[in-house]
C-alpha cells in the first residue's frame, strides 16, 4: 500500500546528510565539551562551529544562541526567565489565544505566581489585531510573546510590526518561531526580535534539540540550573550529536529556503484546489496567503475528524486532526475555536502538512482518497442526509 506522510508540522524525518553529520559524534568525537583534554576540546570546537552556523541563519552572532532540549524548553525558558529577571519592571505578559501549549501552559504557571497575562484574540484568519496589541500594553508590561507561524492553521503574524510596537513602549518581544524556521527567512536584527525559539525536529533534524536566541543585553534568569555550560545560562552536558545534526539541518534549510518554499506552496495549492473543487461543505482555515507554505487545514461538515483520520490511515495517509479526542478531551482545538468555528464544524477538522519529501503523486492520491472517505463517512450522517435532501 502507498504510504503518504502529511504530518510534517508534527515532526519531520531526519535527512541523510544530517544523520551523516551526527554519526562521528556518537563514537569518535564523543568527549564532554567541558573537559580540558583533547577529546573534550574537539567536541567543544564542533559545538561552537554549530552555534556559529545556527547564528548565521538568523543573522546574529554566535554568543546570542543557547542550545536547549527542544522548542518547548526554549519557550518555557524565554517566558519564565524573562519574567523572573525583570520583576522590578513589572509583572505583565501579552500573548495570544492561539499559542502552542508550551507557551500557554507556561503562562498559566506564571499566573499562579502572580504574573498577569493578557491573551489577545485573533480574527477569523488567525491574526492578532495590532491596535488591540498596543492598547493592551501597560506600564508594567515586560514581555510580548506571539508565535511567528501557528502550528495548526499555518497563519503567519506580522512579526516586524509586533516588534516595532513592543519597542515603542520599551517592552521585550519573544516569538515562538518553531514552525517558521526553515519556512521563512528570519533575520532577527531586521525584524527586531529580542528572543526567539526554534526546534530541530521540525526542520529535518533530530528530536530533543532546539535553541533560544537571546539578544545581547536582555535580562533573563536560568531555567535549568547546574553546571556552567552555555555561558553559565543553561546547565547540562551538551548534546553534541543532536546539536551537530540540528546545525546541519538548519544550514540545509537556509541554503534551500527559496526552492523549498516554492515547492511546498505549489503542492499546497494543488491539494487545496483538489479538496475545494472535489468535495462540498468544506472550509479552508487560516490565512489564504500569509501562511506556512506547507499547511493545509480544512473542516469537513458532518464528519468527525477522528473518524476521518482513521479512514485515511487505512489508506496509508498520515494527517492530524484539530479535535483532541485522543488526548482524553472532547473539546476541539483551542485554535479552531479561537478563529470562531462552532464546535460541530471544528470537530470535522483535518490538518495535512506538506514537506520536502512530498510529491505531486502523494497529493493527487490524497485528494482521491479524501473524496472517497468523506463521501463514505457522510453517508452515515443523518444530518448530511437531511441537508442534501433539503437542497434538492
Ligand atoms: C513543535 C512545536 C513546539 C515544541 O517543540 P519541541 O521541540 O517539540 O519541544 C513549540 N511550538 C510550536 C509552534 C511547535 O510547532
Amino acid at each position: 500500500m502507498r504510504k503518504v506522510y502529511l504530518d510534517y508540522s508534527a515532526t519531520t524525518p531526519v535527512k541523510e546528510e544530517v544523520v551523516g553529520e551526527m554519526l562521528p559524534y556518537f563514537t569518535e568525537i564523543f568527549g564532554n565539551a567541558s573537559s580540558i583534554h583533547g577529546f573534550g576540546q574537539e567536541a567543544k570546537s564542533a559545538l561552537e562551529k554549530a552555534r556559529t552556523n545556527i547564528a548565521k541563519t538568523l543573522n546574529t552572532s554566535a554568543d546570542a544562541i543557547y542550545f536547549t532540549a527542544g522548542g518547548s524548553e526554549a519557550d518555557n525558558w524565554a517566558l519564565k526567565g524573562v519574567m523572573h529577571a525583570n520583576k522590578a519592571k513589572g509583572n505583565h505578559i501579552i500573548t495570544s489565544v492561539i499559542e502552542h501549549h508550551a507557551i500557554l501552559h507556561t503562562c498559566e504557571a506564571l499566573e499562579k505566581e502572580g504574573v498577569e497575562v493578557t491573551y489577545l484574540p485573533v480574527d477569523e484568519q488567525g491574526r492578532i489585531d495590532l491596535n488591540a496589541l498596543e492598547a493592551a500594553i501597560r506600564p508594567t508590561t515586560v514581555l510580548i510573546s506571539i508565535m511567528y507561524i501557528n502550528n495548526e492553521i499555518g497563519t503567519m503574524q506580522d512579526v516586524k510590526s509586533i516588534a516595532d510596537i513592543a519597542h515603542k513602549h520599551g517592552v521585550l518581544f519573544h516569538t515562538d518561531a518553531v514552525q517558521a524556521y526553515g519556512n521563512v527567512k528570519i533575520d532577527v536584527q531586521a525584524l527586531g526580535i529580542d528572543l526567539l525559539s526554534v526546534s530541530s525536529h521540525k526542520i529535518y533534524g533530530p528530536k530533543g534539540v532546539g535553541a533560544l536566541f537571546v539578544r545581547k543585553g536582555v535580562r533573563i534568569h536560568n531555567l535549568i540550573k547546574g553546571g556552567a555550560q552555555e555561558k553559565k545560562r543553561r546547565a547540562g552536558t551538551e548534546n553534541i550529536p543532536g546539536i551537530m545534526g540540528f546545525a546541519k539541518a538548519a544550514e540545509i534549510a537556509d541554503a534551500k529556503l527559496e526552492e523549498h518554499v516554492e515547492k511546498l506552496t505549489n503542492l499546497r495549492e494543488r491539494l487545496v484546489k483538489g479538496i475545494l473543487n472535489g468535495i462540498d461543505y468544506v472550509k479552508y482555515n487560516g490565512h489564504p496567503t500569509f501562511r506556512h507554505p506547507g499547511n493545509v487545514n480544512v473542516c469537513f461538515e458532518f464528519i468527525e475528524g477522528e473518524a476521518l483520520l482513521l479512514s485515511l490511515n487505512a489508506k496509508g495517509i498520515a494527517g492530524s486532526s484539530g479535535s483532541a479526542c485522543t488526548s482524553g478531551s472532547l473539546d476541539p482545538s483551542h485554535v479552531l475555536l479561537s478563529i470562531g468555528l462552532p464546535h460541530e464544524i471544528a470537530h470535522g477538522s483535518l490538518r495535512l502538512t506538506i514537506g520536502d519529501f512530498t510529491t505531486e503523486e502523494d497529493v493527487d492520491y490524497t485528494i482521491e482518497a479524501l473524496k472517497e472517505v468523506v463521501q463514505k463517512l457522510r453517508v452515515m450522517s443523518p444530518l448530511y442526509d437531511r441537508v442534501k435532501g433539503g437542497a434538492k
